[in-house]
């Protein structure tokens, strides 16, 4: 039987209970990124929520379908359809070819992905794959009079769906003077988007396709509807994405899969609030840029920033200081350090304590089924290392299962095989003639050879009935 899981759901604006629209399996869409740079720390902020709510869905014993696009054509700079083609700019930028450039940002998003513990979703679906499909959803908007062509171009009429804005709670107007849209005098409405260009904007856009409309490529909104229909169907349960998107991109979205559908298109939106530096939101046109490879250049592993993400709950914004990083960064320390003590103590001593094991992962579990309250959870983490009445090896076993969610590479650690560690000769000698020396209570002479062995790199410490142990001092 699963867990009952209850998140915010923008559109009803308050926390609700989800379960399987289908009673069997969660269907999930979440917006990818657009290939035309490196994704940075912001973004993946957003993509860390996505995977923690994909794998808390699963720990509660339900089945899960995630899928996620690829944008690889058609985004503008603006998300309401002015300004430059993202992918063409980049392309003439670093002088390669679009399709290149595309897959090049799409192998090294990944590999942040991975770097930061996040999962692959099922299904990754790239835009520029599944034009056809979108081409055949263009059609039927046209058919069942959503859809208009004007100058070149396809468009979605909102006026033709009284219920554009609900999302964000605007109408149409407000909408229009929100996103700050520059005027297309081929549109009817100020807030209808384009389904369809043809070559009436970006004359040298190479990525074209041949339509009923003329050749030319999708607008970005209708490739997500697209492959989201494609892979889950007619209902989903969940569709996130980053707060940015409420306005006009999802807003668009439900326009023109409910008009294509006609009925409700999606249960739950879930939307990630942004990571913010000391001038704003982190973006990727301002000065301030961090990428994960960035990070690494300054000293810190991805680790520390998938625990810097951790400590902030989804819903509300992270301001990004090297302060809180740092302090982020000495906590995952810490926590590995501690795992490495705590192996040490069950490699001698197996004893488990199963009840308080199963408290802690009920409470962990409690605060992720709710709304996915990573900070609180972190904070049973802490909880449980610190119980006194709680056995190392428990405490083992209960990281592993804080892992399955918080992807922390902490299950690496607990596994890897410590190299066997040999101690030199003689340093062994100088911990002998130590011995002698506290045994004669010479504890000058212990002291400077305790010194001695220091300076050689090893730490010598004392165990009872005048024994001890040799260790090498940690880099
Ligand atoms: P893009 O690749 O620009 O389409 O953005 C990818 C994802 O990152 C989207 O879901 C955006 O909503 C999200 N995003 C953009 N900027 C930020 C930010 N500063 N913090 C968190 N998420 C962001
Ligand atoms: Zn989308």
């Amino acid at each position: 039987m699963p867990e009952k899981l209850s998140f915010y759901n923008t559109m009803s604006r308050k926390i609700d209970t989800v379960e399987p629209v289908d009673g069997a399996e969660f269907k999930m869409y979440c917006c990818g990124p657009t290939v035309y740079n490196y994704a940075h720390i912001g973004n993946l902020r957003t993509y860390v929520f996505e995977d923690l709510l994909a794998k808390t869905i699963r720990m509660a014993g339900y089945k899960l379908k995630h899928v996620m696009n690829i944008t690889d054509v058609g985004h503008l700079t603006s998300d309401a359809d002015t300004g430059d083609d993202k992918m063409l700019k980049a392309a003439e930028r670093e002088k390669l070819e679009v399709l290149d450039l595309a897959r090049k940002y799409e192998k090294a998003f990944f590999e942040d992905e991975a770097a930061l513990g996040i999962n692959r979703p099922d299904i990754v679906a790239r835009a520029t794959e599944h034009v056809d499909d979108m081409i055949a959803f263009v059609k039927k908007l046209e058919e069942k009079g959503y859809a208009y062509f004007s100058n070149g171009n396809v468009y979605f009429d909102t006026s033709k769906f009284p219920e554009y804005g609900k999302l964000s709670g605007q109408n149409r107007d407000e909408l229009r003077h929100g996103a700050r849209v520059e005027q297309d005098t081929s549109k009817r409405n100020p807030s209808d988007f384009v389904l369809w260009f043809t070559s009436s904007k970006f004359g040298n856009q190479v990525l074209q396709w041949d339509s009923p409309w003329g050749r030319g490529y999708p607008g970005w909104h209708i490739e997500c509807s697209t492959m989201a229909m494609k892979y889950l169907g007619d209902r989903l349960d969940i569709h996130c994405g980053g707060i940015d998107h409420i306005p006009v991109h999802h807003e668009n979205e439900i326009a023109q899969s409910e008009g294509y559908l006609g009925h409700k298109w999606v249960n739950t939106w879930m939307h990630a609030a942004f990571l913010q530096v000391k001038d704003g939101k982190m973006s990727k046109s301002s000065g301030e840029f961090l990428t994960v490879d960035a990070l690494r250049n300054k000293g810190y592993k991805p680790e520390h920033y998938k625990y810097f993400c951790l400590t902030s709950h989804y819903k509300t914004s992270a301001n990004f200081t090297f302060e809180a990083l740092d302090a982020a960064k000495n906590s995952y320390e810490s926590l590995i350090n501690k795992i490495k003590e705590f192996k040490r103590v069950a490699a001698n001593d197996a004893t488990i304590n199963a009840e308080l094991e199963s408290k802690y992962i009920h409470d962990f579990n409690e605060f992720m089924f709710n709304d996915l309250k990573s900070p609180q959870a972190l904070a049973v983490v802490w909880d449980a290392l610190k119980n006194a009445d709680m056995p190392a090896k428990s405490k083992l076993n209960f990281l592993e299962h804080v892992d399955k969610i918080f992807g922390l590479f902490l299950t690496k650690v607990i596994n890897e095989q410590e190299a066997e560690i040999v101690i030199p000769e003689d340093i062994i000698a100088l911990a002998e003639q130590r011995k002698a020396a506290k045994t004669a209570k010479d504890w000058a002479m212990s002291d400077k050879l305790r010194d001695e062995i220091t300076a050689r790199g090893y730490t010598v410490k004392d165990m009872p009935n005048n024994e001890y142990q040799l260790l090498p001092v940690e880099k």
